[in-house]
Formats: structure tokens, sequence, C-alpha cells
């Protein structure tokens, strides 16, 4: 058995989605999970908000006018979709008459996406066996956090029981993203969640491994939009993978491989629009040579600086720091401390906390917050062992006037990050790839 797990751009039109087809058929006891087709999500998101004000008329038809044009190319009947459509119709009126949208309503409102898409995806391969499930129907319980659920150890279990007892010849196509609450209610993984729950299905399924099919070749150098002449990493460790997808690889959802990890299943990133190239193999050991692997960015970060010259490490500063954080669910990526000062990036995103954290954080020290930041981080073996990276890191860095902000060597042994205002952020990505990768910069 695998799990394949397609995203949105793969099944982004007619012409696409019959070559999933055609990439399914070539693989034994395929799963097939998939994202909302390319774009839909984001206008779900905005639908949802135009709905607060009673606006959500247009969004609502560009979403029904993408998917229409899909079923229509493919020669599948326009009513396929008709029960969901009215769903979220509905859905979005009950927003309005309201005038508020709830964390809950919007995972409700984004989990159309998938649900369309499985739908879609099933019909056009219904010869070869498809059929269209909700993963929430097959188990994949979740907690409360709506937006950004985390699964229950027991989905594992339901998951194995319910796709057990699905007929053989069946191939399962199944929703992305979306989990449900014990009690019913539906929630979604974070944005690009698919990829999570394309793991889960594999770890839960003891699958030999987990495919996931996006729009480049595999795990690359840099992301390819950002920086021209990027390579493709043929093999990378669990670590490796993990980390370059939680410094901003967006190609992986950094839980991705949490799941797959005790059980060693490998995941490999595959090109829809070229199916026979290698990709990237995630495996538990890969043989390597020390280096850099690649440069990733993460935009949208804010700097959090904590001062306090009378407590600064003393017993308990930071803890009382980090607990502020904690409670208030507040994820830190980098941290840097001076002699007074401690500073850290959280993502900017993390707004609903943000006020009332730094409020707590200002009972017992001066706070600042500065916003427009992003992270770029140099990952690669050995990196540490050779303090030439860093002197050249920091060469390149100013020889195009750029002034990091913070800098840090992470816990890990494979990564330097730097902050950088978000403005500067794509170019130094690419004048570091030229300067370890060659090419022009
Ligand atoms: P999907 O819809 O298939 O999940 P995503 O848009 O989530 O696709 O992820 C694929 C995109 O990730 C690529 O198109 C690329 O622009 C971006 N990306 C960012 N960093 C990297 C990287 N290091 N390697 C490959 N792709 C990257
Ligand atoms: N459709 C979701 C998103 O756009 C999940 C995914 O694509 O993986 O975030
Ligand atoms: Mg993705």
């Amino acid at each position: 058995m695998i799990v394949m797990k397609f995203g949105g751009t793969s099944v982004g039109s007619a012409a696409m989605i019959r070559r999933v087809i055609e990439i399914v058929t070539s693989r034994q006891e395929p799963i097939v999970v998939v994202s909302a087709v390319s774009k839909v999500t984001d206008l779900l998101i905005q639908a949802a908000r135009a709905a607060e004000k009673g606006n959500h008329a247009s969004c609502l038809n560009e979403i029904a006018g993408i998917h229409a044009l899909i079923l229509k190319e493919l020669g599948l009947p326009q009513s396929l979709l008709a029960e969901q459509m009215g769903l979220l119709e509905r859905l979005l009126d009950n927003i309005a008459d309201s005038g508020r949208l709830t964390s809950m309503q919007l995972d409700e409102v984004c989990s159309f996406g998938e649900r369309l898409s499985v739908i879609i995806v099933a019909a056009a391969g219904s010869e070869i066996g498809m059929r269209a499930y909700n993963a929430y129907d097959l188990g994949l319980v979740t907690d409360e956090n709506f937006g950004s659920a985390e699964v229950l150890p027991e989905a594992y279990g339901r998951l194995k029981i319910a796709f057990t007892s699905i007929p053989q010849g069946t191939i399962p196509v199944v929703t992305g993203f979306l989990g449900r609450t014990t009690d019913g209610r539906i929630t979604t993984l974070g944005r690009g969640g698919s990829d999570y729950s394309a793991s889960l299905i594999g770890a839960a399924m003891d699958s030999e491994a987990v495919e996931i099919w996006t729009d480049v070749n595999g795990i690359m150098s840099a992301d390819p939009r950002i920086v021209p002449g990027v390579r493709t990493i043929p093999e990378v460790t669990f670590e490796e993978a993990s980390e370059l997808a939680y410094l901003g690889a967006k190609v992986l959802h950094p839980k991705t491989i949490l799941p797959v990890i005790r059980k060693g299943i490998p995941v490999i990133v595959l090109n829809t629009y070229e199916p026979t190239a290698a990709g990237t193999q995630i495996v538990r050991d890969a043989e390597r040579k020390d280096g850099i692997t690649a440069i990733v960015r993460k935009k949208g970060l804010s700097i959090v600086n904590v001062n306090s010259e009378r407590m600064f490490l003393m017993h308990g500063f930071l803890h009382k720091i980090f607990n502020v954080f904690d409670e208030h669910r507040i994820s830190v990526d980098m941290v840097s401390t001076s002699e007074v000062n401690v500073s850290v990036t959280v993502d900017s995103r993390s707004d609903s906390g943000m006020e009332e954290a730094v409020r707590k954080l200002g009972e017992f020290s001066r706070v600042s917050v500065e916003d427009g930041k992003a992270s770029i981080s140099v990952v690669g073996r050995g990196i540490k062992r050779n303090p030439d990276t860093t002197a050249r890191i920091f060469a390149t860095l100013s020889a195009m006037g750029i002034n990091p902000e913070m800098i840090s060597q992470g816990a890990s042994e494979i990564n330097i990050g730097l902050v950088v205002e978000a403005s500067d952020a794509d170019k130094a990505v690419r004048a570091l790839h030229a300067e370890f990768f060659g090419g022009a910069k």
C-alpha cells in the first residue's frame, strides 16, 4: 500500500486531474489524499470574511466558477457538486445573518475546498475504482484548536479500522487538511496541512511510502520562485526535512514527518508535471557529506524584545518569559540573548494572543515589538564545525548592505538563522544561494 497526496495545482485543472489518475494507475494499492483546487482555500477564507459583512456573493461565484469549469472540461455533470455548493452557500448566509465569524465556522467554510475536490477527482477516476471520502468520516479526530488542530492519538487506530473496511479494489480519494473533534465539529490542520493528513494515514496504515506530489521537482536548494537555478536535493533525513519545512520550505508542511519517523516510512516529494523525475527521498539515514543543503526563508515574523536590567539572568526570568508565550499558544522561532535583553521571533499572525502576551510581559519587563521581519536559514551538515560558513554568510549580506538583526545557531546542529527586514529577504536568499551554490547574484 502507498499513500499519494496531490496538492492544489496537481488537481487545479481537468488536464492535471487526468495526469493524477494516470500516475495513480501506476501504483499498487494506492490511497489518494487531495488538497483543495489551487487558490480555493484562499477564496473560501475571503468568502467567510466577506460573509461577516454580507458581501460573499462574488467570492462564492468565483469558487463555483472554478469548479464548474473543471467539471465541464472533464465532461462531468454540474449536478455533482450541487449539494456541497448548497451547503456552503447556506453556511455563508448564516454567517452573514449573524454578522460574526467564529474560528469554528471559518474551519467549516474552509472544509468545502477539499470536500469539493475529492468529489471531482473520484468522479474523474471512477473507472479505475476511485471513490470519495471525507477523512473525518474515516476517524481523523482532532482537538478543538480550530485553524490549527492537533490530531488525537486515537486517530491512528480509527483510521486503520475505517480504511481496512473499504472494499478491495476501491481506490479511496480522501480529503487532506480536515479533521473533526470528538463531538463532530469540523477542524483544519493548518494551512498546507494536506501533507500532514497523508503522513498520518501512511503511519496508520503502515504504508510502504508516502508520496507528496506537487508542482516542483522535490525539495530544492531554495524556493524556485525566488531563486533561479535551484537544484533538487536528492535525499534528506527526516530531521533535515522537518527542519527545512519548519524554517520555511513551503513544499512540505512542518508536521509531515512526525507521524512517519518512528516507523521509518519514507516520504518522497515528486512532481506531477514531471512524474518520472526522481524528486526528493526523505529517509531515516541519508548518505551525505558535510555542506550546505538549502537556503530557506520565512516571512511574516515579528521580533519581540524583552528588556529587564533588574531581572536578566536571575533565576526564573527566562522561564517567566516563555511561560507567557506558552500560555498564549504563541510559538517562538528564534531566540537570542544579550546582557540585558531577550529577543524572540514569533509568527506575526498569532495576533490573537499577542496583545495580551505583550501586556503580561510588560508586568515584569520593558517590551517592544517590531513587525515586518523574515528569517533566513542556512541549513546543512557540519556547518557549525566550519567557521568559514558564518564568515561567508556575513560577508555576502554585508556586500548587499543587509544587516542581520538577530542571529541564532539553533539547538540543532544543522542551521544558522538570521532575521532581516522582510523586504530584504528574497534578495538575501538569492545572494546566499549564489554564494554557496554558484550562479548569478
Ligand atoms: P502543494 O499545493 O502541492 O501542496 P505548495 O504550494 O504547498 O504545493 O508547495 C510547493 C511550492 O513550495 C513550490 O511551488 C515552491 O514555490 C515552494 N517552495 C518553497 N521552498 C521550497 C523549496 N526549498 N523546495 C521546493 N519548493 C519550495
Ligand atoms: N487546501 C489547504 C491549504 O490551502 C491544505 C493544503 O493545500 O495542503 O492550505
Ligand atoms: Mg502544500
